[in-house]
């Protein structure tokens, strides 16, 4: 029985008939995959991507150099010096990521106490050398400013878990 049945299958080329039957159901389906660039997927608000460095509403460096961050980095990625300003609060003089070493922990973000050095949802800043991934503490407050609006509702979304 199972001979002549197999035999039959193949003579009415059944596998190519399933194998069609198969894309012909999926062709009405929603796809599961996406036009990437021109289409981006749902981030979780945890996501960890390119680092920066945030301000107030009044446009004041929220970082206080405590150097949690830099204390806590388990690669040794993150670089600061600092002085006191003329009004005697501590500022970052210098800021660096190193984001050729940086492991993408999130234990920074974690450590900071005024929300200030955060990883945002880029993830496109592939570059062509080493040398632009040695981040400063421009480059960073670029990149809070770029994102602000993003990071703070990301922040808000998770507070609750923190
Ligand atoms: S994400 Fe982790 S490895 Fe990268 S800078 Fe922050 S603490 Fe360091
Ligand atoms: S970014 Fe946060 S943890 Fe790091 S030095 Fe500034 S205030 Fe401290």
């Amino acid at each position: 029985m199972g001979k002549i049945y197999r035999s039959f299958w193949f003579i009415i080329l059944g596998e190519l008939c399933s194998g069609m039957f198969l894309t012909l159901k999926y062709m009405f389906k929603k796809p599961v995959t996406i036009n990437y660039q021109f289409e981006k997927g749902k981030l979780s608000p945890r996501f960890r991507g390119e680092h920066a460095l945030r301000r107030y509403p009044n446009g004041e460096e929220r970082c206080i150099a405590c150097k949690l961050c830099e204390a806590v980095c388990p690669a040794l990625a993150i670089t600061i010096e600092s002085e006191p300003r003329e009004d005697n609060s501590r500022r970052t003089t210098r800021y660096d990521i190193d984001m050729t070493k940086c492991i993408y922990c999130g234990l920074c973000e974690e450590a900071c106490p005024v929300d200030a050095i955060v990883q945002g949802p880029n993830y496109e800043f592939a570059k062509e050398s080493r040398e632009e991934l040695f981040y400063d503490k421009e480059k960073l407050l670029e990149n809070g400013d770029r994102w602000e609006s993003v990071l703070s509702k990301n922040i808000q979304k998770d507070k609750q878990f923190r």
